[in-house]
């Protein structure tokens, strides 16, 4: 008999009942270090206290309206996002699916409206991932993600990450943008390099084409900047955020210049509840403590930490642990055993952690994570490693 939840993970048997921090308790009394955190989501771990206020004080006055009308939580919180990012104008999503999709619209209804209707195309790349949607799987194109669920949209060409020659050559006169993760995350945590980064934007300026970047894992101080790209010293035109601007409530965002939003006129688009009070109350709430002065030097301070530690346990168990990849606290760690193996074994120990693609364990702590629980979670990783060639 099929599952009343609809079947589509294989979840762990495991139930939270709360959390606190870091932590995630269970409903059977284990107690996990949770290096998941909701995939990226949850960047201020859990039940933080400056969010549960911002929520429950925002829930007793007022918590759907619509986008009929003026929603004072979107302007505050889109004004400061154009603010800190080159970004002119802010759409608010549910989800990071949602987010991207605006992306994807947007780059096209500029071309559109400024007289380039051809240039519909987006060039993705290979292992990348953009959500569940039949447009975001699409443009992902992985096997996984598209088998059975055809026929997909058309209108996205693919190239291997990281390879700019390869991705000269699939330009045509249809070719409208280029969507990439500065880091691609459910690919396996390969990192594009500056040179690439910066490559795109030279081509895209070349060929007047727009930058899109997906951001929705990377984003939000994840990688020890506000925003991954930054780390490159480029920007793009577009960019999809989500995951760790809502904590753990859902909220997504496309960001785009005025320019290249040109075309998002009234009526062009739109969502029932993105960026509902409820939601925008959060995100100002988790922008107000990742934009305070010092938090992101916290961040890449505790990443050099567990970074240098897990180069220490890949030299202690070199058959075990291959690589370590990632930037920030959006770290991978490439296995000799299988991946889905090796976070149950975590998980039974305390730790919980995230698969990816190419046999990757993502580790992707809360952004408030000390160095005493990164000693614990080392531990547990250690302790893993040895159990398992023992
Ligand atoms: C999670 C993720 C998405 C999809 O976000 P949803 O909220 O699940 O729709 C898209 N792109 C990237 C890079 C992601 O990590």
């Amino acid at each position: 008999m099929i599952p009343v939840v609809m079947p589509t993970y294989a979840r762990a048997d495991v139930v939270f009942e709360r959390g606190e921090g870091p932590y995630l308790y269970a409903t059977d009394g284990r107690r996990f270090l949770d290096f998941a955190a909701g995939v990226a989501v949850n960047a201020l771990g859990h039940a933080h206290p400056y969010l549960i206020k911002a929520l429950t004080e925002q829930a007793n006055k007022l918590w759907h309206t619509s986008n009929l009308f003026r929603v004072a939580g979107q302007e505050s919180l889109a004004k400061r996002l154009t603010e800190v990012t080159f970004a002119d104008t802010v759409f608010f999503t549910n989800s990071g699916a949602e987010a991207w999709e605006c992306g994807a619209k947007t780059i096209r209804k500029y071309h559109y409206e400024n007289g380039n209707p051809q240039k519909t195309r987006i060039i993705t790349f290979e292992q990348a991932f953009h959500g569940r949607t039949i447009a975001s799987i699409s443009a992902a194109k992985q096997e996984k993600l598209v088998k059975g669920f055809g026929p997909l949209l058309d209108g996205f060409d693919q190239v291997a990450f990281g390879n700019l020659n390869e991705l000269r050559n699939a330009i045509t006169p249809e070719t409208g943008g280029i969507c990439v993760e500065p880091i691609q995350g459910e690919g396996g945590i390969r990192t594009g390099s500056v040179e690439f980064l910066r490559g795109l934007r030279e081509v895209c300026d070349e060929f007047g084409l727009l930058l899109f970047f997906d951001e929705i894992q990377t984003g939000v101080g994840r990688t020890g900047k506000l925003f991954a790209h930054e780390w490159a010293g480029i920007t793009p035109d577009v960019m999809a955020i989500a995951k760790g601007i809502g904590g753990g409530f859902p909220l997504g965002a496309c960001l785009a210049t005025e320019r290249a939003a040109s075309g998002m006129t009234a009526g062009t688009h739109g969502s029932t509840y993105g960026g509902n009070p409820l939601a925008t109350a959060v995100g100002n709430a988790v922008l107000d403590v990742v934009l305070e002065p010092g938090f992101l030097d916290g961040v890449q301070r505790i990443a050099g930490v567990l970074q240098g530690r897990l180069n220490d346990l890949i030299a202690k168990h070199p058959a075990f642990f291959l690589e370590q990849r990632g930037q920030g606290l959006l770290l991978g760690l490439k296995l000799a055993p299988p991946v889905g193996e090796v976070v149950a074994k975590l998980r039974a120990n305390g730790l919980l952690s995230v698969p990816a693609g190419d046999n990757v364990v993502r580790l992707l702590p809360p952004l408030i994570i000390t160095e005493q629980q990164v000693e614990e979670a080392v531990a547990i990783l250690d302790q893993t490693a040895r159990e398992w060639t023992a």
